[in-house]
């Protein structure tokens, strides 16, 4: 099948107990499309970079079957800029910079040829951006995902609701889900967030794993315990790639394989913090992320037998 990914192509610079970066490589889009690759091969993007983006990564989601066509180059801009410190616990963020650059009247052209894709995954943008994309598509893919977060809830609420009703379904981290839902139970939430138009839900819950919700369905998957965690930057996108790229390669969007797609983007997760930004996802190879997936399988795998009475 074919997969169409919308997002930031960026420049971060991140800082954890552990170091920090000059300007690296990043952007939603970025882990999403190099998460996604280790599934689907056939993976188009829509985008924009100003002229000081390097050819070398370009070139690197190329090899990886991303298709560019999408990717606006803008000659004379410069590219959009994030910067995040995080705290002790790795689990709790302060975006120091966020520098717009070419997002700011970023135009998300489709490419005629990515007309009639199967699966798009909007990856975090301006709500009203990620809407017009939708829209812009002649056909309607089989599943709309989309990831957002709080920078959008506090600035662009209304955008946000009205996007919601457009897709069909939201992935986003436990405290973004408590602060669009203003509820603290994740069941509650759950049932708040789907009220607003996606019919499928997944919650993040970082080091704790993942909840998959459709109707009276929950599934959770598990968080691989890991010695250490150096960056979690990208975490969620890569999460959001995995699951995307699995569901587009199976073609299948039964609960059941959306499970399997839930433990798919958790174990590329799981490497992408092992180093800064992007560097462990354009180390590790097709091996390693089925060798890990099969962690996941036995982390949770238990069989228990009822005594009744
Ligand atoms: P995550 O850690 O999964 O939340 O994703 C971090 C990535 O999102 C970074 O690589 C940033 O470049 C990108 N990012 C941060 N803020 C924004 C924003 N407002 N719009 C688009 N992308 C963003």
């Amino acid at each position: 099948m074919s997969l169409l990914t919308v997002g930031s192509v960026a420049f971060d610079a991140i800082e954890t107990p552990f170091g920090k970066t000059d300007k690296i490589i990043g952007g939603a889009g970025t882990y999403i499309a190099i998460s996604a690759s280790f599934f689907e091969k056939n993976q188009n993007i829509v985008a924009v970079v100003g002229d000081d983006f390097p050819q070398s990564m370009l070139d690197l989601l190329s090899k990886r079957n991303v298709d560019l066509t999408g990717l606006q180059i803008k000659q004379g801009e410069k590219s959009f800029f994030w910067s995040g410190k995080y705290h002790n616990d790795m689990n709790s963020r302060d975006t120091l910079i966020t520098e717009l650059n070419v997002l700011e009247h970023f135009d998300p052209i489709i490419p005629a040829a990515y007309q009639g894709v199967d699966y798009l995954m909007l990856g975090n943008l301006t709500p009203q951006v990620q809407k017009l994309v939708v829209e812009r598509l002649e056909t309607r893919p089989k599943l709309v995902a989309m990831d957002t977060m709080n920078f959008w809830m506090d600035i662009a609420m209304d955008d946000l609701k009205e996007t919601l009703k457009v897709i069909d379904l939201l992935i986003v981290n436990d405290e973004e889900a408590r602060q669009l839902s203003g509820e603290n139970s994740l069941l509650k939430a759950s049932k708040v967030i789907r009220n607003m138009g996606p019919k499928y839900l997944i919650i993040k819950k970082g080091e704790h794993g993942a909840l998959l919700f459709h109707g009276d369905n929950i599934f959770s998957a598990p968080g691989l315990p890991l010695e250490e965690v150096f960056d979690p930057t990208g975490a969620g996108d890569t999460f959001a790639g995995g699951f995307m790229g699995y569901l587009s390669n199976t073609d299948d969007i039964s609960f059941e394989n959306m499970k399997r797609a839930v433990v798919a983007g958790s174990a590329l997760a799981s490497f992408c913090v092992e180093k800064f930004g992007t560097e462990r996802l354009t180390e590790i190879n097709q091996t390693d992320v089925e060798n890990r997936i099969e962690q996941f399988i036995a982390l949770a795998d238990f069989e228990m037998t009822l005594q009744v009475g």
